[in-house]
């Protein structure tokens, strides 16, 4: 049992990070979101206090730290489109290496010495050998995952220098949603596989759009590690759990370890939801490594954490319920 901890939750409005802030709270400590919704969702902040303002103004941040009696800090507020990234590189360093240096500098100033921060297996690039373990060469291929690989290092610098210890988790693709409904997937634009791929089963849009076919795979589609929300937002539980009771720097692995490839997923949909998906094949998105499969070993050993939700059934059922929700209150009466 771990005290209850006051934890500042930067993008908490966010998709991975509401998810975190329900899990802090079933967890018995005390979320409090900080966000400037320019993707985040303000009804998705629904435990605990809720302040809008921008991780880069330091001093709004320092004052939160003071006012909540803050002792460990979630760092999640980032832009996080890898083909965004590539196309409009300059607001991805600005906001998210610009923003990480931010809120390292707040808890600085106000003693905060405890940080988790949300990185990606997009650090790693094109790597040389699977499944991605924590050894693995760090070597970014889009602008995305190179603003989350000087993250990793500011906060490495900053512990060195004045003490603060830190979990960095390394995400592989979050998907699935909240088991009872109160949370979904709403991005604005969408651009993630399995939320995509139900608007086109459910007759939001006209087709799933595929971006390549001729990647060094068996089916020649992309091969991603989903991981679902609830089960990342465990991670967190267990990352503050872990900080709390002393535990030393750690960078580590948050998948499920194993992978599926578009057309699997595209698949394991139209079963699941007994909806044909219409598909078009499209060129390469760049910045895309073909396959990312992650080692969860480090995690299970150092935090205890093994994914229970992560299988594709249970992700494409929960990402679902948003859908069978809008398609039933769409019949009328
Ligand atoms: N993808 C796709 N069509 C889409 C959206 C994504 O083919 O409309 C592919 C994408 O190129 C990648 C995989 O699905 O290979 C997962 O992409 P997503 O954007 O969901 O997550 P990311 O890997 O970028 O974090």
């Amino acid at each position: 049992m771990t005290a209850r901890a006051n934890i500042l939750v930067t993008g908490g409005a966010g998709f991975i990070g509401s998810h975190a802030c329900k899990a802090l709270a079933a967890a018995g400590h005390n979320p409090v979101t900080l966000d400037n919704f320019s993707t985040g969702n303000r009804d998705s902040v629904k435990w605990g206090p809720c302040i809008e303002g921008d991780i880069r103004d330091t001093a709004v941040v320092q004052k939160l730290l003071c006012r909540h009696a803050i002792t460990a800090v979630m760092h999640f507020a980032a832009k996080a489109y890898v083909g965004e990234s590539v196309k409009m590189p300059a607001p991805y360093y600005a906001n998210n290496v610009g923003g990480t240096i931010s809120v390292l500098e707040a808890c600085r100033r106000s003693d905060v010495q405890q940080f988790i921060f949300s990185s990606s297996c997009a650090t790693y690039g094109i790597p040389a050998r699977l499944p991605i373990t924590e050894e693995t060469e760090q070597r970014p291929v889009s602008p995305y995952g190179w603003t989350k690989l000087i993250g990793e290092q500011m906060i490495k610098d900053h512990s060195a220098a004045y003490g603060m210890r830190y979990v960095i988790l390394r995400y592989f693709n979050a998907a699935g949603a909240d088991p009872d409904g109160e949370l979904a997937e709403r991005h604005d634009p969408e651009t993630h596989l399995i939320p995509l791929a139900l608007m086109a089963a459910y007759g939001h849009t006209a087709d799933l759009p595929v971006f390549g076919t001729d990647y060094p795979t068996a089916d020649g589609t992309c091969i991603r590690d989903y991981v679902h929300v609830s089960d990342l937002a465990t991670a967190h539980t267990d990352a503050v759990s872990y900080l709390l009771r002393g535990g030393a720097n750690l960078a580590v692995n948050i998948g499920s370890g194993n992978g599926h490839s578009i057309k699997e997923i595209v698949k394991a949909i139209q079963r699941i939801t007994g909806r044909a998906i219409p598909l078009r094949m499209l060129p390469r998105r760049a910045g895309d490594p073909p396959v990312m499969i992650a080692d969860p070993e480090l995690a299970k050993q150092a935090l205890g954490f093994t994914t229970s939700l992560s299988d594709i059934r249970t992700i494409v059922a929960h990402a679902s319920l948003q859908f069978t929700r809008e398609v039933a209150d769409a019949i009328p009466a």
